[in-house]
């Protein structure tokens, strides 16, 4: 039930997202760029529609033996381009791909790889988030897809999983390090760590210059999480959604998280119930944070999952 709410809660808020990618957004399809000798990523920096997975970043890493895929954006078709795009990198066999988390834009396009070869990896509680993903390609127009868009997509769930920590072994000294740093944007949000590159993947627990989804989030954690990567010396900072990032861009966002959390409390406490459309717009109005442009209608989504009190507008009991 908690999973058929979020999900909704999602899906309210992309009418908004959608009119704002029509009048905004350029349609800038996602192409693969190369950051070290062994790792590609595969990113778009100004679509963030729906239709072109909310523009999550993918990532591509090659060792002599084997390739890595790190998630696999929201339907098959989307799936199937990227991996022509990878096609053309490398003959080396796709045998892993890892899940950043469960999130649709990450992990529909799964099953291509799996049919091509691929084993999927992911953190324990992104296995048993299946249900959810279930409930949410049963109702893919809520999130602004058509079927056309969906056309083939068939889910497909980490098949093997952990919870602290893995280590995948591409060849030629390519490593890749699987870590969980603890709850933040989902309770199975993973990380990356690429040697030598360098490379440090960090899904949604990292979202730059666009606002974040922070529904189902546990935000002290989160914020932790993030001060912990403070530290990295990583020379390749990838986030879930935006352009390359520094470790300014993680200030940001642990920033970010403080001043929501705040806000909400406190626009809370001070004028009660308020619908989550006008909290969403003064909101917007209040968290500047280096041109957080992007994917705007997930204010108004998080607030209605994390912060509002059930049936605020009525709307998730409706559907
Ligand atoms: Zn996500």
């Amino acid at each position: 039930m908690r999973g058929k709410k979020i999900l909704l809660g999602i899906s309210l808020v992309l009418a908004s997202v959608l009119v704002f990618a029509g009048t905004s957004f350029c349609q800038t399809a996602h192409v693969m760029k190369k950051l070290s000798d062994h790792v590609y990523l595969y990113g778009v920096e100004k679509d963030f529609a729906p239709t072109n997975s909310f523009g999550a970043n993918c990532g591509v890493i090659v060792g002599t033996d084997a390739v890595l895929v790190v998630d696999t954006l929201i339907s098959a078709k989307d799936a199937e381009k990227f991996r022509a795009e990878i096609l053309k990198l490398t003959d080396k066999p796709i045998k892993y791909v890892v899940n950043t988390h469960y999130h649709l834009d990450h992990a529909w396009g799964n099953e291509v790889f799996e049919r091509n070869g691929a084993v999927v990896i992911g953190h324990e509680n992104s296995r048993v988030a299946a249900p959810k993903s279930e409930y949410g390609l049963a109702h893919y127009n809520d999130f602004g897809l058509t079927s056309a868009d969906m056309e083939g997509t068939v889910l497909k769930f980490p098949t093997v999983t952990f919870w602290n920590s893995m280590r995948v072994d591409l060849g030629g000294g390519v490593l890749v390090d699987l870590s969980y740093p603890g709850a933040s944007h989902t309770d199975g949000s993973i990380t990356a760590l690429v040697t030598p590159d360098k490379a440090l993947f960090l899904g949604d627990i990292l979202f730059t210059k666009c606002h974040p989804y922070l529904g189902e989030g546990d935000i002290p954690s989160w914020i932790k999480v993030l001060a912990n990567f403070e530290r990295t010396k990583a020379a390749f900072i990838i986030p879930g959604h935006g352009p390359l990032s520094t470790i300014a861009d993680i200030k940001d966002m642990e920033a970010y998280l403080k001043d929501f959390a705040f806000f909400a409390k406190t626009m809370l406490f001070m004028k009660g119930q308020q619908d989550a459309v006008s909290l969403a717009q003064q909101f917007l109005k209040k968290l500047p944070q280096q041109g957080r442009n992007e994917l705007s209608g997930f204010v108004e989504s998080s607030l209605r999952e994390k912060y509002l009190p059930k049936g605020v507008l009525g709307v998730l009991e409706k559907k």
